[in-house]
């Protein structure tokens, strides 16, 4: 089961003037299969608890721990996206994609498959043998997405992935990231700007306050959910 226990975390960066508290500290706990929203100002470490959770940057003090395991580097079930997919532009549209699947160790017959249904999905059918610099910022975040979802991983977590997106490709992929976790119930750890995009998503909502770094206030939504 893919929980998340985040323990009494605080994240300081080291900077050449000193240091910035930047997180916490902050208790967390994210049943298997939640759906949990972050939302807060900018600056007030929804990014930095999002690559703690990842174990991309380990805390200053306290812990997280995910499926009961201490987090120790990168996670292998984890689907990561963040605000710039950092595609290689010298590979295809669907190398970048397949050289993730490889990674997770998906068969390759088995992991072109699912990245031609992810693609098609988010309405990039015939791209596959493109080069990300032909793609426009939105088109690239979009692979970004279907490179983190190849290996159907029970944990997710996006730090605003829509943003570069226009409001209509928005809501679309708002639809099929809910109908994603409908079908499959991945945890989700979801950053985002948008109230109504938590609301409508997610299991519960987390407000972040700007000073200093804590946890604010948090809200569990009701089903059936509205639509936007
Ligand atoms: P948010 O995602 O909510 O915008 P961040 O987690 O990115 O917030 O940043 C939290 C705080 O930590 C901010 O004050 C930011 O300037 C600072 N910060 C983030 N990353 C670094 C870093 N690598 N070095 C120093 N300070 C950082
Ligand atoms: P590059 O984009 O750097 O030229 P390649 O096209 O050689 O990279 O692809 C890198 C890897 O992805 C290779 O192992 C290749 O077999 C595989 N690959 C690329 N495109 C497809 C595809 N459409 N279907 C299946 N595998 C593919």
């Amino acid at each position: 089961a893919t929980t998340i226990e985040v323990r009494d975390l605080t994240i300081e960066y080291q900077t050449g003037s000193g240091s910035v508290h930047a997180l916490g500290p902050v208790d967390l706990d994210i049943a298997a299969g939640e759906f949990v929203s972050i939302v807060g100002p900018s600056g007030c470490g929804k990014s930095t608890l999002l690559k703690a959770a990842a174990g991309l940057i380990s805390p200053t003090r306290g812990s997280v721990s995910i499926g009961g395991k201490p987090v120790q580097g990168p996670q292998s079930d984890l689907g990561i996206v963040f605000q710039n997919p950092l595609l290689m532009d010298w590979r295809s549209v669907m190398s970048n994609i397949l050289l993730q699947a490889e990674m997770r160790r998906l068969p390759k017959a088995e992991a072109a498959e699912k990245a031609r249904t992810l693609l098609a999905q988010v309405g990039l059918a015939g791209f596959e043998q493109h080069r990300p610099y032909e793609l426009s910022g939105g088109m690239q975040q979009r692979v970004g997405i279907c490179r983190a979802l190849v290996h159907d991983p029970p944990l997710i977590m996006m730090d605003e992935p829509f943003g570069a997106l226009d409001a209509l490709t928005r809501e679309q992929m708002c639809y099929d990231l809910q109908d994603l976790w409908m079908t499959r119930r991945p945890t989700v750890l979801f950053i985002t700007h948008s109230i109504s995009e938590a609301v409508l998503l997610s299991d519960r909502v987390i407000v972040m306050s700007a000073r200093p770094g804590r946890i604010l206030e948090e809200f569990r939504m009701e089903r059936p959910r509205p639509r936007l």
